[in-house]
């Protein structure tokens, strides 16, 4: 892994932990990197003709969450697509592929969401 990905996976590790904080209450718009990307939960969501859980759509600077999902699991497709607004608002998206993209944003999340789901301080605002 290069030098730069690394910092990029830093970088995106701190803006992760610190917006999930704000994760309590009516969530209607998150700062990510400056940024003010709207959230919207969806009872049915599809992308390109497919049903899916979440969408980030950078452009328009909006995080698409299916709310038929349990809380739990809309907490986890939210954390993914913020993951998915850093590298918009960093700019890293413009320069990687769309399947490296998600490669990286999936490893994020996989890394990152346990330690954030077994933090207490941040379990209790993820209740929503
Ligand atoms: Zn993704």
């Amino acid at each position: 892994m290069s030098e730069e990905i690394e910092e990029v996976i830093e970088a995106t590790e701190e803006v992760s932990l610190e917006i999930i904080p704000k994760f309590h209450g009516e969530l209607h718009s998150l700062d990510i990197g400056g940024v003010p990307f709207n959230i919207r939960f969806q009872d049915q969501l599809f992308v390109e003709g497919d049903e899916c859980d979440g969408v980030c759509h950078g452009a328009r600077e909006e995080i698409e969450i299916s709310s038929r999902m349990a809380g739990h699991r809309q907490a986890r497709t939210l954390f993914h697509e913020i993951i998915h607004a850093c590298f918009v608002t960093g700019g890293i998206s413009q320069i990687l592929k769309e399947d490296v993209e998600e490669a990286i944003v999936q490893c994020l999340e996989y890394k990152l969401w346990p330690i954030v789901d077994f933090r207490p301080e941040i379990k209790d605002r993820l209740e929503w």
